[in-house]
């Protein structure tokens, strides 16, 4: 009787210790791919990293974050990584940046005040701006 409760008791504890060992190798391999990952995210090694153009050694420049070409006096694009040469991103497609006041070339007979189009009124033979409520001085021709 005694030497079966000794054996449960046994395997019990074994159970508990597996458990505990593989809780502990589970930690361990987490940390060591979170300490490795971090590794490889610092940039570094500046001495392996040329430029694209000229293959001349680049420079870190940490105050500006960017990489600096001595054999050109230029610095590279932001972002650029010359351990990723070997892939690079596609080129961003040369969309025009979304103009401020894209009317604002289209407007016919603008107002010199604030740009709105000026309707002529040929009762009074002045342009009225409509925007502001207001006629433009005689003469005026926009
Ligand atoms: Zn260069
Ligand atoms: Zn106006």
């Amino acid at each position: 009787m005694k030497k079966a409760v000794l054996f449960l008791l046994a395997g019990f504890i074994g159970l508990i210790l597996t458990g505990c060992a593989e809780l502990e190798r589970v930690n361990m391999d987490y940390y060591g791919v979170s300490g490795g990952s971090s590794a490889k995210a610092k940039p570094g090694k500046t001495g392996k990293a040329t430029c694209p153009d000229c293959k001349a050694p680049l420079t870190y420049i940490q105050d500006y974050q960017r990489w600096y070409c001595d054999s050109e006096a230029k610095y590279m694009d932001e972002g650029f990584d010359p351990n990723k040469r070997a892939t690079p991103p596609p080129p961003a497609p040369k969309a025009p940046p979304a103009p401020p006041r894209p009317a604002a070339p289209a407007v016919k007979d603008p107002c010199p005040n604030c740009g709105k189009t000026l309707t002529y009124i040929p009762d009074y033979q002045r342009w009225y701006c409509d925007s502001e409520g207001t006629y433009m001085d005689e003469g005026f021709q926009p």
